[in-house]
């Protein structure tokens, strides 16, 4: 039996953990310097003119951003039906309403004309999410939110590195989040950053992100509102800086084994289950397509056990939001949303993660091929 290939694993270099290390040894654990340092780097990476703030996670970072634009109850939030139900939850977390519209099927983002389409006059944000690190078509959006008088928030959670018009993701727009997940393409083990264009709001996140503290020039504490506590440690920033200096070249990869991967499916598979392939732009944090279950009269379960009998690993990204059963309960149709209902009966997730090898690509491509009796 092979070993097995999991769908991701974080690639963590001797010199990271080597770094984690000193700080464990340092005595300074929590948020400190190594925290301060790599938000100077993601600003740095990310270009001038923006503010970056770490925090525990994307969740939380959305959550945070969503709050300091004043989303609250009553107000209503743009959002992708296929998504990860962070991008959801966070929304209805503020008191406020996501309204979902519906993707494309091939790059599983929403089209601006839907996004037009479900503004009200409750409408507050709008939340384009860069699915599996494609780019979605902010022009528009942005273009459309300026009309509207709305903010724009981004998840986006699969998108560091990815570049839109050539421009990276987090280097314009009002806001975006990144996420620092263990399975994103660098990761913190947990964590997240919000990139903001107006400096008004980093008093509003940093009092958020730690009990509504703001200290005078003394160092006195005083407390400016119920604030949470979402600041990352020099623990996990170590590993960050890590993995930013080698971000570009994760990614580098990520784009080589994607077009391995098409350069094998393509030829042999209607073009229609395999995902966009973008172009230079994109991270690839997730190479997912569609299987033909009707056709195979499999269900998606067994499909996956399939894989897994031939030691390959498989994500599902993801079940269709308001399929869920709490979007569900609060009254939404996932019917209503049919490309997402459909990518979220079929998608599968194959393996992609820097460490791979063209030939594990080989390995999956066979399996699948031979699964799909193509
Ligand atoms: C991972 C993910 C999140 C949440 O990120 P965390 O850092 O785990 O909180 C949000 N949205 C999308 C699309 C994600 O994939």
């Amino acid at each position: 039996m092979q070993d097995f290939l999991p769908f991701t694993r974080p690639t963590i270099d001797d010199e990271t953990v080597a770094a984690v290390a000193a700080v464990l040894r340092s005595g300074w654990i929590t948020s400190g310097p190594r925290t301060q340092e790599l938000e100077r780097e993601l600003a740095a990476y990310l270009g001038p003119g923006r503010e970056v703030r770490l925090m525990t996670s994307a969740t939380g970072g959305l959550e945070m951003a969503l709050k300091a634009i004043g989303v609250g109850p009553g107000d209503e939030v743009v959002v992708p039906a296929m998504s990860f139900a962070a991008s959801a939850n966070v929304v209805v977390r503020l008191g406020a309403r996501p309204v979902f519209v519906d993707v494309e099927l091939r790059s599983r983002n929403v089209l601006p004309d839907a996004v037009a389409a479900a503004l009200s006059p409750r409408t507050r944000a709008i939340m384009p999410v860069h699915f599996a690190g494609l780019a979605a078509d902010l022009d528009p959006l942005l273009a459309l939110a300026r009309e509207r008088g709305l903010r724009v928030v981004e998840d986006a959670a699969h998108a560091i590195g990815t570049r839109y018009r050539g421009r990276l993701v987090g280097s314009f727009g009002d806001i975006a989040c990144f996420s620092f997940h263990a399975n994103k393409n660098m990761t913190t083990i947990e964590g997240g950053a919000l990139s903001y264009a107006d400096p008004a709001l980093s008093l509003p996140l940093e009092r958020e992100r730690f009990h509504g503290i703001t200290k005078d020039a003394a160092g006195n504490v005083d407390v400016f509102g119920a604030g949470g506590k979402y600041n990352l440690t020099d623990v996990a920033a170590a590993v960050g800086l890590g993995q930013l200096r080698r971000l570009e070249a994760f990614n580098a990869r990520r784009r080589e084994l994607a077009g391995h991967y098409f350069a094998r499916l393509g030829p042999r598979v209607d073009p229609d289950i395999l995902p966009l392939p973008g172009d230079d732009g994109h991270s690839w944090h997730l190479f997912a397509l569609l299987v033909p279950l009707a056709r195979l009269r499999c269900s998606r379960d067994e499909f996956i056990a399939r894989m897994r009998a031939r030691s390959i690993g498989i994500g599902v990204h993801y079940p269709s939001i308001p399929g869920l059963t709490y979007y569900r309960q609060l009254g939404w149709d996932p019917a209503a949303f049919p490309n997402a209902a459909r990518i979220g009966a079929e998608t599968v997730t194959l393996p992609l993660f820097p460490a791979m090898s063209t030939g594990d690509v080989d390995r999956v491509c066979d399996c699948l091929l031979e699964l799909l009796q193509c």
